[in-house]
């Protein structure tokens, strides 16, 4: 080999060259700012064809600024969701804290399986989960958990501790024949089906109970099933209740849920299944648990104040979650990925344990420092705690209580405009959250007689799409009427999550995450409604 070209080669690309980092870092932060003079969603549009077409690999080695050559047209084409006109989904800008914080993660790129492998940065894990455990559990005495790649994954361990709960061993034994299912809401997110199919229950082994009218699953319909189930020794491994749904956030009541299983369980002498919580979204509320209502140091206004109230008491239900999923990298505007799995009691993660005969290469592995003896994951990223503690600490609790109650603040504004409005139907009016879901029909028509009817199940099917084929069109409309600098981007959910006699309804839906949208915005999303 020729040396000196190695030699090269090696300072090229496994040197700390600061100037050169910092340099082109410097660039890219200019190409983002550059975001600002857009209109959001469209800086670039795709090329598929030559994705596929032209795969590329360099043939000589160059240097840093190749490489950034290499992903700048992509890096250019992707939108970062900073534009405060983006309401579609539940996904926000991500807060510079975190950048601080994933940027630092990247630059030591440490490896959360062992802590051979990431040293301190494994102590941060427990720090950050430690810290999201006292916020959602309130005050909990022995909570762990781990980061994982999404709110996906960190319920696939909560529904894994149910399936040991109710077959003990199956982990090595697997199934053994049983009927074991899974207990969701009908409003709760489609992850529960992933889950379901991929631990090997079968997504026909996942029961979705219907919720009322604010999208939290009914439990005297769930008493019931769970009377039939178990009166047919069927077992219920886990029961997923959801805090704060993806499109209308509506909330369970977990201390009901809990009560209700529980005395269930005892009357059939049979073990719990666990209770875990899929906050995935509306954790972030908790931030607000400990707000001083009386003094009001922040001087919420009183109407926010009287949302707060009603967060405090929703998020005490979360103190009777036996585990949580939170996703920092939503309502916590963290970047992907951020989720973290969080059990009320270390002891729980026995059921998820290996020994170190099931994991050879980390055969020094020490159970109490080591997540590798439980976790799904092998190698595992560290951007959440970093992301999480960065963010956690830069903008303190008493900024998140502001950017949370501006995210209600503005969800709220939203409801009032549009329930002045005869030819909509908010439809989420009563839950307390940052999303906004309404019915927009052709003028002259009653929405809220059109869906008390609907609820009632008054109407035929005929007329249930004629108004379903009626609201996605005016959507349609505003989408192609709307000037792309001062309209909002709106959401649209085929199901917002109630269905009445087992009735989809469809949805226009904003969702209010980003701290830099403005009332005139919201208020602008009204107007453009009465001007189609
Ligand atoms: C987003 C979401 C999930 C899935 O989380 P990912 O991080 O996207 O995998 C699960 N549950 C709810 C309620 C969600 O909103």
């Amino acid at each position: 080999m020729d040396r000196q070209k190695y030699q090269e080669l090696v300072g090229t690309f496994f040197e700390w060259n600061q100037a050169e980092l910092t340099k082109i870092f410097s660039e890219l932060l200019s190409a983002v700012a550059a975001e600002k003079s857009l209109t959001p969603a469209q800086i670039m549009s795709q090329n598929y064809e030559t994705a596929r077409a032209n795969p590329e690999i360099h043939v000589l080695p160059g240097n840093l600024k190749d490489a950034r050559d290499a992903i700048f047209p992509y890096f250019w084409g992707t939108d970062s969701w900073n534009n405060p006109l983006h309401l579609e989904n539940v996904r926000g800008p991500a807060n510079q804290a975190s950048l601080i914080g994933a940027l630092a993660c990247l630059l030591k790129n440490p490896n959360l399986c062992t802590d051979r492998y990431s040293q301190r940065s494994n102590e941060l894990e427990v720090k950050a989960i430690t810290t999201l455990a006292n916020l959602i559990y309130y005050h909990t005495i022995d909570p762990w958990g781990v980061f994982t790649i999404g709110g996906t994954i960190s319920n696939f361990y909560g529904a894994k501790i149910g399936i040991e709960r109710a077959i003990p061993g199956a982990m090595q034994t697997g199934l053994q024949g049983h009927r074991i299912v899974g207990i969701c809401s009908q409003a709760g997110h489609y992850s529960n089906q992933t889950v379901a199919g991929w631990l090997g229950i079968g997504t026909e082994n996942l029961i979705e109970i219907p919720t009322d009218e604010n999208l939290s699953m009914r439990v005297d319909l769930l008493d019931e099933k769970v009377e039939e189930l178990l009166s047919a020794k069927v077992k219920i491994a886990y029961i997923c209740a959801t805090f704060g749904t993806t499109d209308g956030f509506g909330i369970d009541d977990v201390k009901a849920i809990r009560q209700c299983v529980q005395s269930r369980c005892e009357k059939w002498n049979v073990p719990m299944p666990q209770i875990h919580v899929d906050a995935a979204v509306g954790w972030a509320i908790s931030m607000l648990t400990d707000y001083d209502r009386r003094n009001n140091p922040l001087q919420f206004e009183p109407y926010v104040l009287e949302l707060i109230q009603r967060v405090q008491s929703y998020t005490e239900g979360l103190r009777y979650a036996d585990s949580v999923t939170i996703d920092f990298h939503k309502m916590g505007r963290g970047h992907y990925p951020s989720s973290a799995f969080i059990v009320n009691r270390r002891e729980d993660l026995k059921y998820l344990a290996r020994s170190v005969n099931d994991t050879p290469y980390f055969s020094d592995a020490d159970a109490r420092r080591d997540p590798a003896l439980f976790t799904l994951e092998c190698s595992r990223p560290a951007i959440g705690p970093y992301a999480v503690v960065a963010s956690l600490n830069g903008i303190g609790l008493t900024g998140w209580q502001m950017l949370i109650a501006r995210s209600l603040e503005m969800a709220q504004r939203l409801k009032d405009r549009l329930s002045k409005i005869e030819y909509c139907k908010v439809l989420n009016a009563g839950t307390t959250g940052p999303s906004v879901n309404w019915w927009v029909l052709p003028k002259g028509r009653n929405a809220e007689e059109i869906f008390q009817r609907m609820v009632r199940n008054e109407l035929t099917e005929e007329q249930r799409s004629r108004y379903a084929r009626e609201i996605r069109h005016l959507f349609d409309k505003r989408l192609k009427m709307m000037d792309p600098a001062l309209d909002a981007r709106l959401g649209f959910t085929t199901s917002f999550g109630y269905c009445p006699h087992g009735i989809n309804i469809p949805a226009w839906k904003a969702v209010f995450f980003n701290p830099k949208t403005t009332d005139e915005m919201v208020d602008r999303i009204a107007t453009s409604i009465e001007e189609l």
